[in-house]
C-alpha cells in the first residue's frame, strides 16, 4: 500500500479505502463491494463523516436489542470483514452473538478467505462455512438463501452491516429482528430494518461494542424501555433533516471547506 501522509485532508477516508482494496486483493471483498463502498462514502460526505446524534440513538437501541435477544447473530460479508474484523469478534464476545459469514458472490474460496480473516482476528467459531451451512431461507432467491442451521436459521436478531435490501426484506419476512448499519438512509435496507444505524461501519462498531458493555449491567426492564421508546422511522427522519440542514448551511456559506 502506498503511504498516505497523516496530514492529507482525507487521510482517514483513504486508509479505509485501502483496507477495502486489500480485502479485494485477498479475495475477501467482491468487485461489487468496491462500488458499494463508494456509494457509502458519498453518503458519509453528506453526513459530515461523523457519528450523528440519531446514529447514537440507533446504536443504543441496537445494543439493547442484542442484549435482549435469545440468539443474536452477526452476519458478516466481505466489506465488513475487511473493515472491522477485530470489532466483529469483540461485539460477539460482549453480546454473546454468533458470527456467520453470508455473501452475495458465494464461492468456497471467498467463504474460506473471510473465515480466515475472522479467525486471524481471534474468532473461535465462524458459522456459514462448512457442514452446518445447509439451512435455507426460501424467501431469498439468490445463493444468500443458504444459511447456517446453528446461526441465522434459528436467530431471533440479525445484525446486517452493509447489506442488500432484498435480504433485509427476506429476514424481516421470516420474523427476524434486523439491525442494519448503512450509510444511505434511503436504501431499502435502511428503510426496512427494525433498527438502522446510519453511520460508517468503521465508526459504528467500536461505539456499539462500548454501548453493549455499558448496558450489560442494566436490568431487563431498562433495556425493554429503550427499545419501546425507539422509533426507527423518526430516527431516519432525523438523519435526513440533519443532512438537509447541513447542506442548507453549506449552501448559504458557499463552501464546506473550513
Ligand atoms: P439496497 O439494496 O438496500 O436498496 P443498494 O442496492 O443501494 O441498497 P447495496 O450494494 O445493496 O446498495 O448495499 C450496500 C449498502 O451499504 C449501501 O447502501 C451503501 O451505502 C452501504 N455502505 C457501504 N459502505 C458502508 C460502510 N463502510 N458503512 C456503512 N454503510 C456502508
Ligand atoms: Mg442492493
Amino acid at each position: 500500500m502506498s503511504e498516505i501522509p497523516d496530514d492529507h485532508p482525507r487521510a482517514e477516508s483513504l486508509r479505509i479505502r485501502h483496507r477495502i482494496i486489500e480485502g479485494m486483493e485477498h479475495n475477501v471483498v467482491a468487485k461489487a463491494g468496491l462500488i458499494a463502498h463508494g456509494r457509502g462514502e458519498a453518503f458519509d460526505y453528506l453526513l459530515g463523516e461523523e457519528t450523528t446524534p440519531p446514529a447514537k440513538k440507533a446504536i443504543k437501541a441496537a445494543a439493547a436489542a442484542l442484549l435482549l435477544s435469545e440468539y443474536p447473530v452477526i452476519s458478516v460479508n466481505g466489506n465488513s470483514a475487511a473493515l472491522t474484523p477485530k470489532e466483529i469478534i469483540e461485539l460477539s464476545e460482549v453480546s454473546g452473538a454468533k458470527i456467520e459469514v453470508n455473501i452475495f458472490y458465494r464461492s468456497t474460496e471467498r467463504l474460506e478467505a473471510i473465515k480466515k480473516v475472522l479467525e486471524e482476528a481471534g474468532a473461535k467459531e465462524v458459522l456459514g462455512v462448512g457442514e452446518t451451512a445447509d439451512g435455507e431461507i426460501p424467501e431469498i432467491s439468490s445463493v444468500r438463501r443458504v444459511v447456517d442451521r446453528k446461526g441465522i436459521l434459528i436467530a431471533d436478531t440479525v445484525l446486517v452491516p452493509i447489506e442488500d435490501g432484498d435480504r433485509t426484506q427476506a429476514l424481516k419476512k421470516i420474523g427476524k429482528t434486523v439491525i442494519a448499519v448503512d450509510l444511505n438512509p434511503l436504501s431499502r435496507t435502511s428503510q426496512l430494518a427494525n433498527i438502522t444505524i446510519v453511520d460508517n461501519h468503521v465508526r459504528c462498531m467500536p461505539l456499539l461494542v462500548e454501548e453493549v458493555k455499558k448496558l450489560k449491567q442494566s436490568p431487563k426492564e431498562e433495556l425493554e424501555k429503550i427499545l419501546k421508546e425507539y422509533d426507527n422511522k423518526k430516527v431516519l427522519g432525523e438523519v435526513l433533516e440533519l443532512i438537509q440542514d447541513r447542506l442548507t448551511e453549506i449552501a448559504k456559506k458557499g463552501t464546506n471547506i473550513p
